[in-house]
C-alpha cells in the first residue's frame, strides 16, 4: 500500500532563515512563533554583507488565512550594522525579500491577494471580503497599498492599448483611477481622483496611446475624445 502523507513540513511555506519554534492555536486565530537564524545581512544602502549583530527586534504580520482562521506570524529578527565605515547607513533590520518587507504588516503573499482583490471589485468590497476571512485590513489601508505597490513597480511599458478603469473607496466617496498595458494586463499607473481632467492630462503626455478598453467608459469619455 502506497504511504499516506499526514502531515506538512510548514518550513516549506517560510523562508529558509525563519524557524519555527512554537504553535498556538485558538478558536479564531492561529500564530507561529518564529526566529530567524541568519548570519549575515547586505547593506540596502551600499551592498556590503554585514555579520555584526546590532540588536534584534518584534514583529507580528499577519499571513493569508488557514483553515477559515486568522494567521498570524510572530517573528524575532535582527538588526544588522554596516560594516563599511564610509557608509552612512548606522543599522539595517532584516527582511526577507519575496515574503516580508521592511515595516510592513503583512507577507508579500497576502498583501498582493488584497491588491489583487481591490482591482477586480473596490477598495471597501475587498475590506469587508478580507474581515470575513480573517484579515484585518481597512478600505483606507486597501487604498494605500495599491497606491504604494504602483510606485514600487518598475515603469510598465505604455503601448497603443490602454484600459481605464476605476475603482471606489470609502463606500463610493473616494474614487481612484488605475490605467493598465492592454496586452500584459499589469499596471501603468494610479491616480486620485476619476474626472476627464486627470485622465487628459496623461493622454497628453501620451499622444501615441489610440485604443482604450473600459468598463465604465462615460466617466472618462471626454478625456479620450
Ligand atoms: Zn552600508
Amino acid at each position: 500500500m502506497k504511504p499516506t502523507k499526514t502531515a506538512l513540513d510548514l518550513h516549506e511555506f517560510f523562508p529558509v532563515a525563519l524557524e519555527i519554534y512554537d504553535i498556538v492555536s485558538d478558536e479564531n486565530q492561529i500564530t507561529i512563533y518564529m526566529k530567524s537564524k541568519s548570519k549575515e545581512c547586505i547593506c540596502p544602502a551600499c551592498g556590503t554583507i554585514s555579520q555584526k549583530h546590532h540588536g534584534t527586534y518584534h514583529r507580528r504580520v499577519q499571513d493569508l488565512p488557514i483553515f477559515g482562521k486568522s494567521f498570524w506570524l510572530d517573528i524575532n529578527a535582527y538588526e544588522y550594522q554596516c560594516e563599511n565605515p564610509d557608509c552612512l547607513n548606522m543599522s539595517n533590520v532584516e527582511t526577507f525579500q519575496g515574503f516580508l518587507q521592511y515595516r510592513r504588516r503583512m507577507t508579500d503573499r497576502c498583501a498582493f491577494f488584497i491588491c489583487a482583490l481591490a482591482l477586480e471589485t473596490s477598495c471597501e468590497t475587498t475590506a469587508d471580503i478580507c474581515n470575513a476571512m480573517g484579515v484585518q485590513v481597512s478600505g483606507d489601508t486597501v487604498i494605500r497599498m495599491l497606491l504604494s505597490r504602483a510606485e514600487d513597480c518598475p515603469a510598465e511599458v505604455v503601448g497603443d492599448l490602454v484600459g481605464v478603469d476605476d475603482f471606489a473607496n470609502k463606500k463610493g466617496r473616494t474614487y481612484c483611477t488605475v490605467l493598465v498595458n492592454g496586452e500584459s494586463h499589469r499596471i501603468i499607473d494610479i491616480f486620485e481622483g476619476r474626472d476627464s481632467d486627470t485622465l487628459k492630462a496623461w493622454l497628453q503626455e501620451n499622444r501615441h496611446v489610440h485604443r482604450f478598453t473600459s468598463d465604465r467608459a462615460s466617466s472618462y469619455a471626454k478625456a479620450i475624445a
